[in-house]
């Protein structure tokens, strides 16, 4: 079925199985020599589920180059003997894997780092030195030095990391290169930074050594590259003996999103198109490329020679594997949430994934067959319940599912009704199709008590009944007006006006949801590129136009009592995202306030001692949850093996990597 995505490539000499190229990603395993056995075992999974070619997170070629205080680098012959752990067991899978040598330039969160011209940036505390002519060449030596030892170390080849903001883009670009020697001041002399980086590496490194190098196709920035620069490069690093070209979009920060889940799949994949026109060597997508048909269609018209997907590989490490077995129905897709990957990283926690907590943990949660298989009953058929109910019938369990609902999925079923959340959609896809394949059985519509779940005699019972909407003490809260995000989600006829109670995730969501507008005409990934003020054709420079937003249908407000921004606690990548699209929309945020009472003429409430009365149709309550675990109750005192997870047993901020993970790990035990 996936011709293109399944014919090889052979590029310098060395043959790649498939065009898929598991992109670089961080997963805070690269920093300590301690953790490389992990970062093998977490690669070797990937290799053995038939990735084509891996690139590893960023390695710095010397300590100015570091992201943070003691990240992974290679400079020393003695630092290489930890990476030959990864290389070796990646290639007794058949697989092949490029380094990738990162130089974090002002984006370093340290004081030792290096930059083009000392300007600081808005994403670290740290003011870069500026470098000298001397301190140019040096890193130059650095960067070929790192490629060297990376060849010693036993990779097929590097990937220079030349976009996304770090230090070589800070070269290439008018916005942070303001030098007056031979590597500023036009656009050829910005581009003899990585022209000579490419140059070195290839005539150290020899033939038979794949050197990538990802290039910023859009800035997203003011003061970005204009396309003439950026072809201009293209045709330099390609000259300077590049195997390939990587697609980088986005500066880290540019405030247009490009990977988030609302992101439209491949929607920059139109750049690498008109990039590939004016190069002969082997042109990469990437950016949320998450599904093998996307990838294919891509690779069939011509897009793209190679497609890049870093965290759908943590997803799932079988994706090729199953893609090529015609099982793409089996693919569990990542949904772009970031919680568990690029958030742990910015948290400085080792990467995960929400929908598999196993990835970059394979060494801790082996997947082995149970000792002894025993029928499991497991009640409530949310993320927690059917992670564990999946996991248990993988280990060879005889898994049986009751669910109240006539549908699975839980509150995952209500979060693909967020506009831009739709890809959550694919996690419950997922799920009905393993249950099928795993022969799980799923009983819906069933209201289980304990006469139902001792009827069928399991050895294990699992309660992962999940969480219900709290109804905050307000004076009026039965009052029509008001709504559950629950009911709200699920159809309720809403009005034109209307309060929102609790901003946390779920009231941000409920927000967006209620602002969402109406025109359905039109391309999804044109409308998108003009909400935010992408130019993917150039006409003004770095990619940046005016963005344009429709009015929302209704007028929203979004309260909670703490003092202080909202949205404070949302997470680190994705959060930015959610105020900026709430801000689009006009909704009203307001903190410290005090819910008075509800009645027909709206929400009563005081800030700072004045009385307002908000005139709403609606209030939806997103105040939080708590947990439904009545059943647990009752259980535990007539079975010795009762168990339970997830938002039933800790409503608080429970989300789904938290109900997945518990989910996951359970099935471990059992
Ligand atoms: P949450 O993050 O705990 O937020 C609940 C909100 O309700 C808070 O803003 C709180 O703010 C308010 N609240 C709590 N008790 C209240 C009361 N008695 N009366 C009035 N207001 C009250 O919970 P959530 O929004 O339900 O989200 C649940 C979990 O899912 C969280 O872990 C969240 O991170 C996750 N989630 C994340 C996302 C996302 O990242 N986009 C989306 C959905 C869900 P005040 O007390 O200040 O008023
Ligand atoms: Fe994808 Fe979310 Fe998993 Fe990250 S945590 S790999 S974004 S599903």
């Amino acid at each position: 079925m996936y011709t293109h995505l399944l014919s090889p490539l052979d590029v310098d000499g060395i043959r790649l199985r498939n065009r898929v190229l598991m992109g670089s990603m961080h997963t805070g395993l690269e920093d300590r020599a301690t953790d490389f056995p992990k970062l093998a075992s977490y690669f070797a999974e990937r290799a053995r589920g038939e990735v084509g070619l891996i690139v590893t997170g960023g390695i710095a070629p010397n300590i100015r180059g570091w992201v943070k205080p003691f990240a992974g680098k290679l400079s020393w012959p003695w630092e290489v003997r930890r990476h030959r752990l990864v290389t070796d067991a990646v290639h007794a899978e058949g697989g092949r894997i490029c380094m990738q040598i990162l130089h974090a330039g002002r984006y370093a969160y340290h004081p030792l780092g290096v930059a083009p011209s000392r300007i600081k940036s808005p994403i670290s505390p740290f003011t870069p030195f500026a470098l000298s002519s001397r301190g140019v060449k040096t890193q130059v030596m650095d960067f070929v030095r790192c490629a060297e030892l990376a060849k010693e170390a036993g990779y097929d080849g590097v990937e220079v990391m030349g976009s996304e903001g770090y230090l070589i883009n800070e070269f290439t670009s008018p916005r942070t290169n303001r030098r007056t020697d031979r590597y500023g001041g036009s656009d050829e002399a910005r581009m003899r930074f990585p022209v000579e980086i490419v140059r070195g590496i290839r005539e150290k490194v020899g033939k038979d050594f794949l050197l990538i190098y990802r290039l910023s196709l859009l800035d997203l920035v003011e003061d970005g590259n204009h396309w003439d620069a950026v072809v201009a490069l293209a045709k330099a690093i390609e000259t300077a003996g590049a195997s390939m070209l990587n697609s980088g979009i986005g500066w880290h920060e540019a405030r247009i999103p490009t990977i988030v889940t609302s992101v439209p799949r491949a929607a920059f994949a139109q750049v690498t198109a008109r990039i590939r026109e004016h190069v002969r060597i082997p042109v990469i997508a990437s950016n949320r490329i998450n599904t093998p048909e996307v990838a294919e269609s891509l690779l069939a018209s011509g897009t793209a020679d190679l497609i890049s997907m870093a965290r759908p590989l943590l997803a799932d490490a079988d994706w090729v594997a199953k893609a090529a077995r015609g099982q793409a129905h089996l693919i569990n897709t990542c949904i772009a949430c970031n919680q568990a990957c690029l958030d742990h990283v910015f948290e400085n926690k080792p990467a995960s994934c929400l929908v598999n907590p196993r990835a970059a943990r394979e060494w801790e949660l082996p997947l082995r067959a149970a000792q002894q298989s025993r029928t499991i009953t497991i009640v409530g058929a949310g993320p927690a319940g059917l992670s564990c109910a999946i996991a248990a019938a993988q280990r060879g369990h005889h898994v049986t599912v009751l669910e109240r609902s006539a549908d699975l999925g839980g509150q995952f079923k209500l979060a693909a009704k967020i506009p831009g959340k739709e890809e959550f959609s694919e996690t419950l896809r997922y799920y009905s199709a393993q249950i099928c394949e795993l022969g799980i059985t799923l009983r819906l519509g069933v209201q289980a008590d304990k006469a139902t779940i001792l009827s069928d005699s399991p050895d294990v019972v699992v309660i992962a009944t999940g969480v219900k909407p709290r109804r905050p003490n307000i004076p009026g809260v039965q009052h029509p007006k008001v709504l559950d995000y629950m009911q709200a989600l699920n159809g309720a006829s809403i009005g034109k006006r209307v309060a929102v109670i609790g901003a946390g995730g779920i009231g941000f969501d409920v927000c967006e949801f209620l602002t969402e507008t109406s025109d359905t005409a039109g391309d999804e990934k044109e409308k998108w590129l003009k909400q935010w003020g992408v130019d993917l054709n150039y006409q003004s420079g770095a990619g940046l136009c005016k963005a344009r937003v429709e009015p929302p249908e209704r007028e929203v407000w979004l309260l909670q009592r703490r003092v202080g921004r909202l949205g404070a606690g949302l997470n680190k990548t994705t959060g930015w995202v959610h105020r900026a699209q709430l801000k689009q929309k006009n909704v009203q945020m307001l903190d410290n306030v005090e819910y008075v009472a509800i009645d027909d003429n709206g929400l009563h409430i005081k800030r700072d001692g004045t009385s307002i009365c908000l005139q709403v149709d609606h209030i939806i309550l997103c105040a939080g949850q708590e947990s439904q675990n009545e059943l647990f109750q009752h259980i535990q005192s007539v079975h010795p093996d009762c168990h339970l997870i997830g938002g039933a047993r800790i409503a608080s901020e429970v989300d789904a990597k938290r109900a997945i993970d518990e989910g996951v790990r359970l099935a471990m035990r059992l």
